[in-house]
């Protein structure tokens, strides 16, 4: 059994943590979050796992290290006590007609870019059968099979019960910079112990680690929760937009989570109107149900982000960061935990995925 300290409890020190209980070692978490993670990107996402349509756009590791954590994420879920909503029965891409020429333009690169049969072309008819209230407002799609979304507020929830009581796990002031002497001061005052008892020190601070990486930046994303008892849809939806790419990710009981707005910015103040107003109408051009929807929520957090929005690990004098997530913690998650794994038992100094480098 080894002993790791996991700094921050956002979305990637949640799942490190986990794992490597299940793996038999003891872990100590450090935080300056609450127990819920409501200070982490995390806990504001969509939670979409959308390797092919998010590979569309992007280089193809996208879609590789994004199937594989599509291929763990079920297998996790159910090593967890409670069931967390996972739906996966894939992503309809649809546009307005003052959108066409977006959609044209993403079906030409899906075209090029993903193997053939990766996407299924759907006229009216065939999107009535697959998502009938949708062909309400819309006469084509591309469906997406292969793809998923997930309950991040069930998760959390889960993940955190786990750790509770199964970890030392102490809420504390943000910690600036992270060095040995940082480190062994952080562990003595918080945890009585010395830091020499830790087998590694992995931070997970997502966009608080920028005072210790110079690259990382933070992406602000806005999103918006509602309840809408008049809306059942079975599937993800990414909806074409001028600047965002927007997807519609359903929750249980007929709460749906839209969006979210990418902005190069670490601001962290509340959803501006303009983001409001572009949310809430994207809906409403979703289905009119959403009319009488209730909101329940508009939020706004940072990506964190390296300057090619990959994820990456970084081996420092004191231990490891795990950065980067990007857009794509969700998506990336599971397969860059799972190489991270691999290196801390010693099997590797090779990464699967994701990059791995010292600083
Ligand atoms: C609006 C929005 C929508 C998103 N949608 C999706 C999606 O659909 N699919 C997807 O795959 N990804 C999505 N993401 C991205 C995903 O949420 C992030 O990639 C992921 O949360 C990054 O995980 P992390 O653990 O590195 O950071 P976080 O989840 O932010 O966790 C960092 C943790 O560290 C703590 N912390 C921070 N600073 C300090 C400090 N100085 N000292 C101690 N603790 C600290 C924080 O409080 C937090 O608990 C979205 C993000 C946003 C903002």
């Amino acid at each position: 059994m080894k002993q790791y300290l996991v700094i921050g409890s956002g979305l990637i020190g949640r799942l490190l943590s986990w794992r490597l209980i299940q793996a038999g070692h003891a872990v100590d978490i450090l935080s300056s979050d609450d127990k819920q993670g409501t200070d982490s990107a995390g806990y504001v996402a969509a939670a979409m796992i959308a390797p092919v349509t998010e590979a569309v756009t992007a280089e193809a590791k996208v879609r590789d290290i994004g199937m594989q954590s599509l291929k763990l994420w079920p297998q996790w879920l159910k090593e967890l006590p409670e069931q967390i909503f996972y739906q996966n029965h894939g992503t309809l891409v649809v546009a307005h007609a003052g959108d066409k020429a977006e959609l044209d333009r993403y079906q030409r690169r899906a075209n090029h870019v993903l193997d053939k049969g990766a996407f299924e072309q759907l006229d009216q008819q065939q999107l009535t059968e697959r998502e009938s209230e949708l062909a309400e407002n819309f006469d084509q799609a591309m469906l997406f099979e292969h793809e998923a979304c997930l309950d991040n507020r069930q998760l959390f929830q889960s993940l955190g019960n786990v750790l509770s009581d199964s970890c030392d796990w102490q809420q504390c002031e943000p910690v600036e910079h992270l060095t040995e002497q940082s480190i062994a001061q952080l562990t003595l005052e918080n945890f009585d112990k010395s830091s020499d008892g830790y087998d590694a020190v992995i931070d997970c601070r997502g966009n608080g680690a920028r005072p210790d990486l110079a690259d990382l930046r933070s992406v602000r994303g806005e999103v918006i929760r509602v309840h809408a008892p008049e809306v059942s849809f079975n599937h993800c939806i990414r909806l074409m937009h001028p600047r965002y790419p927007l997807y519609l990710a359903p929750r249980p009981n007929n709460e749906y989570v839209l969006g979210a707005t990418v902005v190069e910015s670490d601001d962290r103040s509340p959803v501006s109107v303009r983001s409001g107003l572009e949310l809430m109408s994207a809906l409403y051009s979703l289905h009119k149900g959403f009319a009488e929807a209730r909101i329940l929520e508009m939020s706004s957090h940072c990506r964190p982000g390296l300057s090619n929005n990959m994820p990456t690990i970084k081996r420092s004098s004191w231990g490891f960061h795990l950065n980067g997530f990007y857009r794509h913690g969700y998506l990336f998650g599971p397969a860059i935990i799972t190489d991270f794994l691999n290196i801390l038992n010693d099997q590797t100094e090779q990464v699967s995925f994701g990059e791995y480098y010292d600083i």
